[in-house]
């Protein structure tokens, strides 16, 4: 058996990030940027008014409060979207709207709530004012030619305001993988077909597409192919025209097992893993004609784990992201946890948010063909491979796998 770590290795020294295309920004939401980009003009653009206001010299509201006001000369309105018409002179002020320029010759803005207009072309100022004050400096946000998104960034909602504000209309971004899912066995049927004696729904054909849609990435389902090293060959010969082919079932030691012999009779180099890993050992990999292959577990659960394991982090560099790992959370266990140790355990577990942080409940119902403890659980507590398990209250690392960990049916301000 190899170490799950050494296994991600080899095979993600095998994955080269795909090609790019251009995309208008409002499609390129949860794609990845192909390149660094760079401001073409600075943000805010020019000095402006953070306030509705007065533009004025804070020289001339020195001391000024609420008993002493300063009155000074209302020269013009200056609403956002117009050009100041006139420097600002000793004595004077502009009444000025919140994101116009601010006129030359001023140096801060006052909020017109310390202000009073006793009569047309006249204000009193109730208070005094730093300089700079209320006014946004041209590039404080970032200045022309500054690194604004780097290469291998999710594009967000942020992302894409920042994109809008410097006028970039399209984004160069990283192809989409495109994956080939294909289940084998000759029990299995497709869903919509009503299951006879000994034979079952191909679930993993779903759950396999759901996640690869879920990292990103698009899926062509193959379906299912027979337990016949001829069928298998022809439907994996069909899966190569894909970026990347995911299989599962038939990797084992069965007498029909024969996903390993076919991929090795396609292409070269086929490594076959028992991974040390629970649930989820036996594990095919090899690259065809330049295209990632993965077999994997038939069990759903052990398909599942694997496929988070090995396949998601393989996906998100063929899309060109930098950060292709999920990041483990530590829980306080709530039970005892027993485990043979040998191999990394991954438990199903529910991980719950409190004030003191999070606490894992490591679910019952652990064996790899489980699916309703899939689905009531958020996050992997994940067990070294070298550790029986762990007590009550122990700290342990979590692996959430989606966002549900951070969503609830309340606010928790
Ligand atoms: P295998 O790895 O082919 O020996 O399959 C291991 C277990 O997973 C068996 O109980 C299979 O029936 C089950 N299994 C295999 N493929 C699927 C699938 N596509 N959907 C659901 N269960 C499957
Ligand atoms: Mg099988």
């Amino acid at each position: 058996m190899i170490p799950v770590q050494d296994a991600l290795e080899i095979i993600l020294k095998e994955i080269k990030p795909l090609g790019t295309e251009t995309v208008g920004i409002l499609d390129a939401l949860g794609r990845v940027i192909s390149e660094d980009v760079f401001a073409k003009r600075p943000n805010p653009p020019w000095d402006n008014s953070a306030m509705d206001g007065y533009a004025l010299h804070t020289a001339d509201i020195a001391g000024a409060g609420k008993e002493n006001p300063a009155t000074l000369t209302v020269i013009y309105d200056l609403p956002a979207g117009q050009v100041p018409k006139a420097v600002v002179a000793r004595g004077q002020a502009v009444r000025i709207m919140t994101g116009a320029p601010v006129p030359d010759g001023a140096d801060a803005v006052v909020m017109v709530e310390a202000t009073k207009s006793p009569e047309a072309g006249k204000v009193k100022i109730f208070a005094s004012a730093r300089a700079g004050e209320n006014i946004r400096k041209c590039g404080e946000d970032f200045k022309q030619n500054d690194t604004v998104i780097t290469k291998g960034s999710v594009i967000r909602p942020a992302e894409i305001s920042m994109l809008a504000t410097i006028g970039c209309p399209l984004v160069s971004v990283f192809k989409r993988p495109v994956v080939s899912v294909l289940s084998t066995g000759d029990e299995l049927v497709d869903i919509n077909e009503v299951p006879g004696k000994g034979k079952i729904t191909n679930s993993n054909g779903y759950a396999l597409s759901a996640l690869v849609s879920e990292a990103g990435a698009k899926f062509i389902r193959l379906g299912i192919a027979k337990d016949t090293k001829e069928d298998l060959t022809a439907k994996l010969k069909e899966a190569i025209n894909a970026d990347a082919i995911i299989t599962s079932g038939g990797v084992s030691v069965g007498d029909y097992d024969f996903v390993k012999d076919v991929l090795k009779g396609l292409g070269s180099d086929m490594i076959f893993w028992k991974v040390a890993l629970k649930p989820g050992k036996p594990l095919a990999f090899g690259v065809i004609q330049g295209k990632p292959a993965f077999g994997l577990p038939g069990n759903p659960i052990s398909s599942m784990v694997a496929f988070e394991q090995f396949v998601r982090p393989s996906l998100l560099k063929m899309s060109g992201r930098n950060d292709i790992f999920r990041q483990c959370i530590s829980a306080s266990l709530d039970k005892d946890i027993k485990v043979k140790p040998g191999r990394m355990t991954f438990l199903r577990a529910e991980l719950t948010s409190t004030d003191g942080g999070f606490i894992a409940t490591a679910l019952d119902g652990q064996g790899s063909g489980v699916i309703s403890t899939m689905v009531r659980a958020n996050s992997y507590i994940i067990i070294p491979a070298d550790s029986e398990g762990f007590k009550k209250g122990a700290i342990v690392k979590c692996q959430p796998f989606d966002s549900s960990v951070l969503s609830g049916t309340n606010t928790s301000y």
